[in-house]
């Protein structure tokens, strides 16, 4: 799609170049004869493959289209030999989504291991992987001491990863998500049957920090702010129950005699002392609240009268 024509359509016509046919004129037919349809494909590679990745923050996501781009190529570069062949327009394979990841891997290996990539005769010094006894099998894996174990084969040679770098980051999120974003040991587990990430521990808990998920479980409740006591529970010199907060519970089933009422438990609790008392009420009746209201202020002048 054009946005925008040459820059000669925003003059006037005269100032436009001479070099076109005139429409005017007559087109020989051999012209005609000697035109053929012809598909051209021309693209610019503006951006790296480091680029791309960045562009991506799914694993998944990345490998489809990674896997649809392989596939693209493949069959133009087959559709050179044969111009019959037929577009494919089956849905991507389990081998295709496998093999796109393979080559990411590939590519983040030899950014970042190179010259155990190659001739090992140039490593020179000491590497962060030389603990791990690499082993070169079309991508770099652990060697490690399990090869006698009954494990398969990827979990026994983990493939290695470095801690810096956002295909890492990827796979390591990847995991989160496969284990239910679990705390830092259960995604260390399911990243281990298959990838080894150098300093795996502290890339983990980065990620999984970054994870908002992650966040919201692990975040703690807010704490509220308690408004100030109120002035019954602050006063000095009175006896208990003489300030008294109430509630209902119940109903519960009480026996009298041959027969089995429903009264309701109402609990006084003392707002100085907070000394609870328990009383049987009839009915949620106001005048049954009242009995007891009486009863108390009752007890309570008895013993500020005892008291004094
Ligand atoms: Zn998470």
């Amino acid at each position: 799609m054009w946005f925008k024509g040459p820059d000669f359509l925003s003059k006037e016509p005269a100032g436009w170049p001479k070099k076109f046919i005139d429409c005017d004129e007559e087109v020989p037919l051999e012209v005609f004869d000697r035109c053929k349809t012809v598909n051209t494909i021309s693209a610019v590679a503006d951006c790296t493959p480091t680029e791309c990745l960045n562009y991506f923050s799914s694993l998944c996501r990345l490998k489809i289209a990674t896997a649809w781009f392989t596939r693209f190529r493949v069959f133009m570069k087959n559709r050179m030999c044969n111009p019959h062949q037929k577009t494919p327009r089956n849905p991507l394979t389990v081998i295709e989504l496998r093999e796109a990841e393979i080559s990411w891997v590939k590519y983040i290996q030899r950014q970042h291991f190179a010259q155990w990539i190659g001739d090992k005769r140039r490593i020179v010094g000491k590497t962060s992987i030389d603990k791990l006894n690499p082993l070169l099998v079309g991508i770099l894996r652990v060697g490690g001491r399990l090869e006698k174990a009954s494990l398969g084969f990827e979990t026994k040679h983990p493939i290695i990863l470095p801690k810096l770098s956002h295909f890492t980051h990827l796979i390591v999120r990847d995991s989160q998500v496969k284990c239910g974003h679990s705390g830092l040991n259960h995604t260390l587990v399911v990243l281990c049957q298959r990838y080894w990430v150098i300093g795996a521990t502290a890339t983990v808990r980065r990620i999984i920090n970054q994870c908002n998920k992650c966040r919201l479980k692990t975040a703690k409740p807010g704490k509220q702010l308690m408004t100030e006591l109120p002035d019954s529970r602050l006063q000095l010199g009175f006896p208990p129950f003489a300030h008294v907060g109430v509630g209902y519970f119940g109903p519960l089933m009480v026996r009298q005699s041959r027969s089995e009422l429903k009264r309701n438990g109402c609990l006084f609790t003392c707002m100085t002392t907070r000394a609870v008392r328990l009383e049987v009420a009839r009915d949620l009746s106001i005048a049954a609240l009242t009995q007891f209201a009486v009863l108390l202020l009752v007890e309570a002048w008895c013993q500020s009268r005892i008291k004094g």
